[in-house]
């Protein structure tokens, strides 16, 4: 077994380190919320004092951060998990970013003697904490190689995409589906609402039909038809919207800089602006269903 550092506790890192503890890892764990370190220090891990003392003494560090950001300022410069770590030490960092930033870290670690892959999540809160998540992992074939195993502990599906930065485009290509999908499947609902077609009868209905997909089916923003969706806990993420917004701008952002058209994600990312302008920040992506369902606001 090996010793793993993990930063990042909050709500996906929470689940994805205790399933590192589960598969039997010595696991040293910090994050900036003093409450999610003893929380699963209760469990088995250790505190570490700080992101450096996180990565010293570890054969891996996996990293669960909100946004580019916060991934470039914990890994780079002088005071950086790079500088810190012993060479050989294999990294993941598995927060959703931008791929500019995912691939400015990757070579920074590759070029110290490090095997990084940037290893974005599918799957959500629940998913993590099932350890069923898909990866989508981008690096050379020996940072994967070298990752997999770990991402295993946390995963089901764990996907090379390519060179670094691929899991980052496959992960805002997938998020960006998942956005124009959550804004179709509640547009429908309200549509059929005005319709008098039940809500229960829609989902049976399509469910089996062609209107099939995840948002419908593993995330209906009606309460009822899927009892774990947050439709039936007040809209609390869950994948908060604000998280959503992030991701469709990213997309937005990489299909400008790659000359891309794609005014369906554009769109989704507006309304997501908009929604996100007029929710609490622990508000569910799938609740765009009750801005939509407000005819003055959209
Ligand atoms: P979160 O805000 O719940 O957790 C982030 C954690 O990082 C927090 O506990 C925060 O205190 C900590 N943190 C921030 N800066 C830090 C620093 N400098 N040092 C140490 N700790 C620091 O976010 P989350 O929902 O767990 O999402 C994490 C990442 O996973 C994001 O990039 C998100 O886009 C992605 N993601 C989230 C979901 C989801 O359903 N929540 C699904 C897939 C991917």
């Amino acid at each position: 077994m090996a010793k793993v550092g993990f930063i990042g506790l909050g709500n996906m890192g929470g689940g994805m380190a205790r399933n590192i503890l589960k598969a039997g890892h010595e696991l040293k764990v910090f994050d900036l919320n003093a409450q999610v370190v003893v929380d699963i220090c209760a469990e088995g891990a250790r505190a570490a004092s700080n992101a450096i003392d996180a990565v010293t003494d570890v054969d891996a560090v996996i990293t669960m951060l909100p946004a580019g950001g916060h991934v470039k300022s914990v890994y780079l410069g002088d005071n950086g998990l790079i500088a810190a770590a012993a060479k050989g030490t294999i990294m993941m960092d598995c927060s959703t970013i931008d791929v500019d930033s995912a691939r400015e870290v990757v070579t920074a670690a590759t070029d110290a003697g490090m095997a990084m892959v940037d290893a974005p999540v599918s799957g959500g809160v629940a998913a993590a904490a099932a350890g069923s998540l898909t990866f989508m992992v981008g690096g050379t074939e020996d940072a994967f190689a070298a990752a997999e195993p770990y991402l295993d502990d946390m995963g089901a599906n764990i996907i090379h995409a390519g060179m670094a930065g691929t899991g980052q485009a496959a992960k805002i290509c997938n998020n960006m589906m998942l956005g124009i999908q959550m804004i179709s499947v509640s547009e429908a609902f309200v549509l059929a609402e005005k319709l008098g077609l039940e809500a229960d009868k829609l989902f049976a209905i399509s469910s089996k039909a062609s209107g099939q997909c995840w948002s419908l089916t593993s995330y209906c923003p009606v309460p009822g038809p899927v009892l774990t969706s947050p439709a039936n806990h007040d809209y609390k993420a869950g994948f908060a919207a604000a998280m959503m917004l992030k991701d469709l701008r990213l997309a937005q952002d990489a299909a400008v800089s790659a000359g891309v058209s794609t005014p369906l994600g554009a769109m989704s990312r507006d309304l997501y602006e908009k929604f996100s302008d007029m929710s609490a920040d622990d508000m569910d992506f799938s609740g765009i269903i009750n801005m939509l369902r407000d005819k003055s606001l959209t």
